[in-house]
């Protein structure tokens, strides 16, 4: 079985996937950025449009279930633009979702992500209507039909994404890990992870790998230039984990600043194959400046200059084409 990659349009060919904003946001909402919200279709077409003009080819949403994915949007986005689109089920921390909701999905919270990494996104609460009604999950969608329409329940998510915690771990946290970890080996998922300053991501590694048994190369640790700690970047991707340089076109946190030297730092130390880059973008603040598009435009040349002409493609294709790729298993 050859491994692919699991897109709103279906899967994906490794070879097909192209230059990669292996971390960003289409549609992403949070009590905790009021007014923030992207929620717009014709912006995210725009931004779409934008980075395919610039040669960008892959998108992967990190947003996860309950803050608005653009379900209903992301098929239709992804054909009218040409660009692949992936997306993320899996939870944020608890401050990013309403309370009601959560405890309504503490129950077969691994069911949902498997199901919806298998058989399609299920429908968020309230604010995001769905054309379909929350249900079971229907017979599974033909893997291999990248042109057929895409109704929103046909929409699979490629990837899992989760979040560690400001503080101390908390109960819903580890729920959420155990669920992630159960999701990932009914269905070979990659693990996506929001990092905080304070958390140390030996701690994710512990629980994702140690514990719960995922397979370091299949988490991808994102916000890594917020811990500055070089030997701990080089001690993980020693272990196989894979970071998603997630700031380096956004300069939205002080730690931004800091991306080139830790991509220098790694590269230098040999862990290039380590390496995604990603714009990040959260808020309508953030997409003013330009996200994925000045991924490309900014960045990647500065990394030609300093590194030779060899790395750009490695970290924006060769790098996510195996991150995200996967020997998808149906339980
Ligand atoms: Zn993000």
């Amino acid at each position: 079985m050859t491994p692919t990659i699991r897109t709103v349009l279906g899967d994906l060919d490794p070879a097909e996937l192209g230059a990669t904003d292996s971390h960003d946001h289409l549609f992403i909402r949070s009590p905790l950025l009021p007014g923030e919200e992207l929620d717009d279709p014709a912006a995210a077409e725009g931004v779409l449009r934008a980075f395919a003009a610039v040669g960008g080819r892959s998108f992967v949403q990190w947003t996860p279930y309950g803050m608005g994915r653009g379900a209903d949007s992301l098929a239709r986005l992804s054909r009218v633009t040409g660009v692949h689109v992936v997306a993320a089920t899996g939870l944020h921390q608890a401050a990013h979702c309403d309370p009601d909701t959560l405890r309504a999905l503490y129950d077969g919270l691994a069911e949902r992500f498997t199901a919806e990494l298998t058989t399609g996104l299920t429908a968020e609460p309230a604010t995001e209507p769905a054309t379909e009604p929350p249900g079971p999950p229907g017979p599974p969608a033909a893997p291999e039909a990248p042109e057929a329409p895409a109704s929103p329940a046909a929409v699979r998510a490629g990837l899992i994404k989760v979040a560690c915690d400001p503080g101390t771990t908390t109960a819903h946290t580890r729920r959420v890990m155990a669920a992630a970890a159960d999701a990932h080996r009914a269905t070979g998922a990659p693990i996506a992870v929001h990092l905080e300053p304070r958390a140390h991501p030996h701690l994710v590694l512990n629980r994702l790998h140690v514990r719960h048994g995922v397979p370091p190369h299949r988490i991808i640790l994102g916000h890594l230039t917020r811990l500055p700690d070089v030997r701990v970047h080089r001690e993980l991707a020693a272990e196989g984990v894979y970071f998603a340089l997630d700031s380096p076109s956004r300069a939205g946190h002080p730690a931004d600043h800091q991306a080139f030297d830790v991509i220098a730092d790694l590269v230098e130390a040999g862990h290039a194959s380590r390496l995604l880059l990603g714009a990040d973008t959260t808020t309508r603040t953030a997409r003013r400046a330009g996200g994925p598009t000045e991924l490309l435009n900014d960045l990647v040349p500065r990394l030609a200059r300093t590194f030779g002409p060899e790395l750009p493609g490695l970290l924006l294709t060769a790098n996510p084409a195996a991150a995200f790729a996967t020997d998808w298993r149906t339980p």
